[in-house]
Order: structure tokens, then sequence, then C-alpha cells
């Protein structure tokens, strides 16, 4: 007898996110513009992966590729084998945008449940209990908010809400397309750590649009660097910082180091 029933089988683990030999073209005739040239990306579950760019490099144009708002000109993208319009239909993914765009007229707590309800509402994604969203406002230190309405908060207090009801749709993929730009600098650094916390509990699936360096550095598991003109990928660095993370993690050489890194790779593609 051999021990063949004892060996581990062969399996090839597939992404659960892969883009391959992706183009986007914009425009038609001699005003086209290729917001995306030859784009090969693969993203695994649970993994926190950031697009890191200048501005025009095509960052949108991939996340809406992946969340199935367009379609590719070339190649493909396919989530957990199926397409990602056949993705999105199956409500596979969350979408945090750049403003928080809460429902003015309904509270705190109704925002967060609103989307889910229209998400979830089956056995297998139940809509969420009072207590678990209590749980998840707590999380981003918004105890006590739950029966306020959208106006009665700041700017960040708002974006807050905003990481709680994408967190609370049960979505497998959350997309972020830059969900921090519009708050103030301070603001902003706080909600990277609100952000892990929700995502150290819910270990989803993230894709995150940024073009800061210290967030994609701080946030990431990994960092495509993309470049313009053509929109590209330029290189990938996979961020090996212990988890959880913090905000002393900052001040540290290895930190620091990173960050240098990422400077260059993003410099390499100007020169
Ligand atoms: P980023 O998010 O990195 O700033 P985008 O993905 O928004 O970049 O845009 C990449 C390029 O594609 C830019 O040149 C932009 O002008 C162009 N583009 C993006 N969306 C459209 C669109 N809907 N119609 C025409 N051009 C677009
Ligand atoms: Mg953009």
């Amino acid at each position: 007898m051999q021990t063949m029933a004892f060996a581990e089988p062969m399996v090839t683990v597939e992404p659960l996110i892969a883009v391959r030999g992706v183009d986007k073209l914009f425009g038609r005739r001699s005003r086209v513009v290729t917001a995306l040239s030859g784009v090969d990306l693969e993203i695994g579950a649970g993994e926190f992966v950031s697009l890191l760019g200048p501005s025009g490099c095509g960052k949108s144009t991939l996340l809406r590729l992946i969340g199935g708002l367009h379609q590719p000109d070339a190649g493909s993208v396919t989530v957990a084998g199926t397409t990602a319009d056949a993705a999105r239909a199956a409500k596979q993914y969350g979408l945090v945008p750049q403003a928080p765009a809460l429902v003015p007229w309904q509270t705190v707590a109704d925002n967060v449940r609103f989307l889910s309800k229209l998400h979830r509402g089956s056995a297998a994604h139940p809509t969420l209990s009072n207590g678990e969203i209590a749980d998840l406002l707590a999380a981003v230190g918004l105890t006590g908010f739950e029966k306020a309405y959208p106006h009665e908060l700041s700017g960040g207090m708002q974006q807050r809400v905003s990481l709680v009801r994408a967190f609370a749709l049960g979505a497998p993929i959350l997309l972020m397309d830059e969900p921090f730009a519009a708050l103030d600098e301070i603001t902003r650094a706080d909600m990277r750590y609100l952000l892990l916390e929700l995502w150290e509990r819910l270990r989803t699936t993230v894709v995150f649009v940024t073009h800061s360096v210290t967030e994609a550095a701080i946030l990431s598991d990994r960092v495509v660097v993309m470049a313009p003109r053509p929109g590209r990928v330029a290189s990938e660095r996979i961020i090996d910082l212990p988890r959880p993370r913090s905000a002393a993690m900052e001040d540290e050489p290895a930190f620091h180091e990173i960050v240098r890194q990422l400077r260059v790779d993003l410099r390499e593609q100007h020169q």
C-alpha cells in the first residue's frame, strides 16, 4: 500500500479577486484616454490591499472594474470564479465613497440598518440586531449617538457611521475609494485605526484606494503602486508590520523605512 491517502491534496488556492490583462479606455476616436493598460492583480480572501498612486493613474477605475461598475475593454475580472457583474448582483460588495452619503432623515442606527436590510434578511445573512449595531458603533466611539441624525454629527463622525454601515452589510468585499479624503488630517489619522479595529473584528477583504503613502503603509497587508499615462500597476510591496497595527508604530524605524520605499516606488514612475 502506498501512503497516498495521507498525502496532502494538490490544491491551487484561487485568489478571491483576479484581475488579468485588463485594459480600460474612455472616450472615442482621437480623444481616447487609456485609463488602465495591462493590469494584473490578485487579491486573497481577507486581505487588506491598497491601491496607491497619483491622481489620474486609474485607481478609481480599477476599483470600479473590481466592483462590476465598469466593464474591461480587454482582459477579465473574476471574483470567486464568477464575473464582477455577477458578484455585484450577488451583493458581494460594500462600497465606501469619499463623502459619507448618509440618509439625512434617518437616525444613525437606521442608516446603519437600512442598507444591511436590503443586503441581508436571509438565513445566511440575518439583519443586525440592535446589540450588534451598538457594538459596531461603540468600536468607532459613537456610543450614545444611535438616535442622532446625520446633521447633528461632524464630518468625521458621519464618515465613521458610513464605515460602520459598510461593515454592517456583511458583504465579503469592501471597496473604499479615498474614504478619508474629505476629512482634516487629525480626524483622518484617527479613522485609520477605527477602520482597522472594524477590519480586525470582521476580516472582510478590503480594497482601499488612497494617494496617502502613510495611510497605505499603516493599513495594508500589501500596497499596489500605480502609475499614470497609461494607468498601470508599477509595483507591489508586502507590508510585513505585525498586527494589530497601532499609532505608535508610525514612529518606528521599520515603518519609516516602508514609507521611504513606497516613496521611491512612486518616484520611479515619474522619471
Ligand atoms: P484616479 O482615481 O487614480 O485619480 P481615475 O480612475 O479616476 O484615476 O481616472 C483615470 C483616467 O481615466 C483619468 O485620465 C480620467 O480622466 C479618466 N477617466 C476616468 N473615468 C472616466 C470617465 N467616466 N470618462 C472619461 N474619462 C474617465
Ligand atoms: Mg479616484
